[in-house]
């Protein structure tokens, strides 16, 4: 039987020719001699396999050529590259037999193609994300393969139509989950709009059918408007010698449907709003920012410019390399109409992306293509370091992919790109690991703010540092980049291994001292005794300092049915009726008497959270039936309700050992903001008083701050020290105790 019948291979060769004829680039004799061997050996390789469709499979393999050179403007290597793409996968040639054939390069960008299976599965099962994963860890690789594989991606999805329905909705879905946010990262907004409208027209046929149907009912009112208003326009920019285009910006089925869908408004309402597009060619000599404000302003001597819809992506251009100036006008019938004003070149990149850099030679090194090297260098390193399980991993790569970008300033004017939620300490990771770790706030405009504060575009952000700043599991919800998280998690991770091997140590040395040499049985005590579940948690607990080994000998001697006094040793009695504390005496008047001393045996004490208390606070006890002695505050109102309630069972108690253990206190602070009061708040709670900080939260407004710590003291007497250091900065107003509420 003949493979290919004679109108096949003439069908193949004209789809071939036109693609040669298609290429943005210049071929040479040495390209097409290249692009010619790939092309004879794929059509060999696939010959007499027939696409679902009926067609020769080669045609596909052609068609993601065409869209690589044409549509995407990428050149020779990447055009055989394409040719080549299934030979591997589907056919019996190995990579060795492309390197051989093709050399190294080509072998591998081939390589990179083949891994990323398109043998499609459900979107939420993890063999898609270890999919992914590989697109991902190629992208660093050569970012060719992922043009490549978004071609092979965009000419299925044209030929979606003869899959069954099954597998359309399947790739539909995967097409709007990764696809098109991969292409929009990368900048082909063509291709990106594409992919979204052919997603959107499997997935929801009836929606897609119905917008469709109303664009082109539409169609000829909105030309016309259209042209009444670009009439004066078009005159006034010929009138200035300016060569240009002007367009209607169709807009996509998909992003109709997305604003009806997410403001909740009609077809009318989003269509309604009108766009057009203004390419020209710039002179040579006048900076093109220059003549792009110019033509602004010949447009706003037109009509009335909306003043906060102005976008200048000139002299901040987006992440993804996107270079145009947006502005909104008043048309001549109350419309607002959207106009983008772009040189040819920023037309091309922004339609073509990163691959249209290349064409224009005599670009210098530009920011743009560096943020896009700089975001696949970040998101391969989360990959590599991470230990995530693959589909958490996805969702960040999908986040980083989708979120709109923010571009903020450093003191110094540098600009950094960040997604649309970053916050101040996300901001503060970017610049670098160690100033992420060690931030402690900001001034975001001048103006004090914590490290949770949501940036907005154009802020200026100096971030505010503590050398005695250590990691906490808060800033995991408080950054919202991968990279942000994952450098938080590795710096707990560390801080955890040095606390563990702290807290080994020192339980060593006190086990020596003790003259003991700790068993399972001891350690398995221990744990009870302090009620931690794991070795590495008491270790890392000794390590933080937050449990003391000076009841270490009782403990290890103690019943395990008991529990030890964890933090303090209260000494209990019967509550003396005249020494109860005056602030509540007209509600105590009420209780009943104390019955005398309970028998009931004390089995454990725990300080409640209600009041916090600390050593030196006047405090009661109430013994619950459990025989547990909670230590209220003498002042606390839930202390006092119990007191009322069941006299009985409170017990008399003092504080009557200190121990190097930490309480919880609060302390509301005030004063003057100026320069450098944080790192002066730091340095006395940190330095001065060893004391360890919880919290800290700070509010500025109008040169005056407001805020909190939260400290981990030991008594009073401490916390007052420590009140009296803080009054001492200078600006600080008041410093007073409060209750800790949550927040
Ligand atoms: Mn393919």
């Amino acid at each position: 039987m003949e493979l290919q019948t004679e109108s096949e291979k003439q069908l193949i060769r004209e789809r071939y020719e036109d693609m040669l004829k298609s290429s943005s680039k210049k071929l040479t004799d040495t390209d097409l001699k290249l692009i010619d061997k790939a092309f004879n050996l794929a059509n060999k390789a696939h010959m007499g396999v027939k696409r679902r469709s009926g067609e020769p499979y080669i045609l596909h393999p052609i068609a993601v050529a065409k869209i690589v050179t044409h549509e995407i403007g990428l050149g020779t290597k990447s055009i055989v590259c394409a040719l080549l793409h299934d030979v591997v996968e589907d056919t019996d040639y190995t990579i060795d037999d492309m390197e051989r054939l093709f050399g190294k390069k080509i072998a591998s960008i081939i390589d990179g193609l083949t891994k990323i299976t398109n043998d499609n599965v459900d979107v939420n099962s993890s063999k898609q994300a270890e999919n992914f994963r590989k697109i991902i860890l190629t992208l660093a690789d050569d970012i060719r393969v992922i043009f490549i594989k978004i071609a092979d991606r965009l000419h299925n999805m044209r030929t979606l139509d003869s899959m069954e329905a099954k597998k359309q909705n399947r790739i539909s879905s995967e097409t709007i989950y990764i696809y098109a946010p991969l292409a929009y990262r990368l900048g082909l907004y063509a291709i990106k709009s594409e992919l979204e409208d052919l997603s959107l027209r499997y997935r929801k046929p009836t929606v897609y059918q119905e917008i469709s149907d109303k664009i082109n009912a539409s169609e000829k009112h909105r030309v016309q408007m259209l042209n009444h208003f670009s009439l004066p326009i078009i005159k006034k920019l010929e009138d200035s010698n300016i060569k240009f285009e002007i367009s209607g910006r169709p807009k996509s089925i998909y992003s109709i449907w997305k604003k009806m869908n997410g403001k909740n408004i009609s077809f009318d309402e989003v269509y309604d709003l009108l766009a057009i597009r203004i390419i020209f060619d710039p002179y040579e000599g006048i900076p093109e920012k220059t003549q792009c404000w110019n033509i602004y302003s010949i447009i706003t001597d037109i009509y009335k410019p909306k003043p906060d819809r102005l976008r200048d992506w000139i002299s901040t251009p987006k992440a993804n390399g996107y270079e145009a100036l947006h502005c909104t006008v008043m048309g001549p019938n109350g419309h607002w109409v959207e106009v983008q004003i772009r040189t040819r070149k920023m037309d091309d990149i922004a339609e073509r992306g990163l691959a249209a850099h290349w064409k224009y030679k005599d670009m210098d090194a530009t920011n743009q293509e560096n943020e896009l090297d700089k975001w696949i260098k970040e998101i391969k390193e989360t990959i590599d370091t991470s230990q995530d399980s693959t589909l958490e991993l996805l969702d960040e790569f999908k986040m980083s992919l989708i979120m709109t970008d923010l571009t903020v300033f450093t003191p110094k004017g540098e600009m950094h790109s960040l997604p649309k939620d970053a916050t101040v300490l996300d901001f503060a990771f970017d610049i670098h690991t160690e100033i992420g770790i060690k931030a402690i706030g900001a001034k975001v405009n001048h103006k004090l703010v914590p490290l949770s504060h949501l940036l907005s575009a154009g802020d200026q952000v100096e971030i505010l540092t503590a050398e005695s700043q250590k990691p906490t599991w808060n800033l995991l919800d408080i950054a919202t980049t991968a990279k942000a998280k994952l450098a938080i998690k590795n710096a707990l991770k560390a801080e955890e291994k040095l606390n563990i091997e702290n807290g080994r140590k020192i339980l060593d040395a006190a086990f020596d001292k003790l003259g003991v040499v700790p068993d399972n049985a001891i350690i398995n005590k221990l744990l009870e005794v302090y009620e931690m579940s794991s070795k590495e948690e008491l270790y890392s607990s000794i390590g933080e300092q937050k449990i003391s080994l000076e009841n270490l000998n009782r403990a290890i001697r103690k019943n395990s049915n008991r529990k030890l006094v964890r933090y303090w040793r209260f000494q209990f009695g019967k509550v003396d009726a005249n020494k109860k504390t005056g602030a509540n005496a007209a509600e105590n008047a009420n209780r009943h008497e104390p019955a005398a001393l309970p028998k009931h045996e004390v089995q454990s004490y725990e300080t409640a959270t209600c009041c916090n208390p600390i050593p030196g606070d006047d405090i009661i006890g109430f013994l619950a039936p459990d025989g547990v002695v909670k230590i209220h505050k003498s002042t606390c109102p839930e202390g006092v309700r119990l007191m009322s309630q069941f006299g009985d069972r409170i017990v008399n108690t003092k504080w009557t050992s200190q121990k190097k253990l930490s309480f919880l206190a609060r302390l509301e602070i005030h004063g003057i903001d100026r320069m450098g009061v944080i790192n002066d708040l730091s340095n006395v709670i940190t330095h001065e008083l060893m004391v360890n900080m919880s919290k800290f939260h700070l509010e500025s407004h109008d040169g005056v701050f407001n805020g909190y710590i939260e400290v981990y003291i030991q008594d009073l007497t401490h916390l007052n020290d420590l009140s009296a250091n803080l009054m001492k900065i200078k600006g600080m107003d008041s410093v007073k105790r409060t209750e800790i509420v949550e927040d």
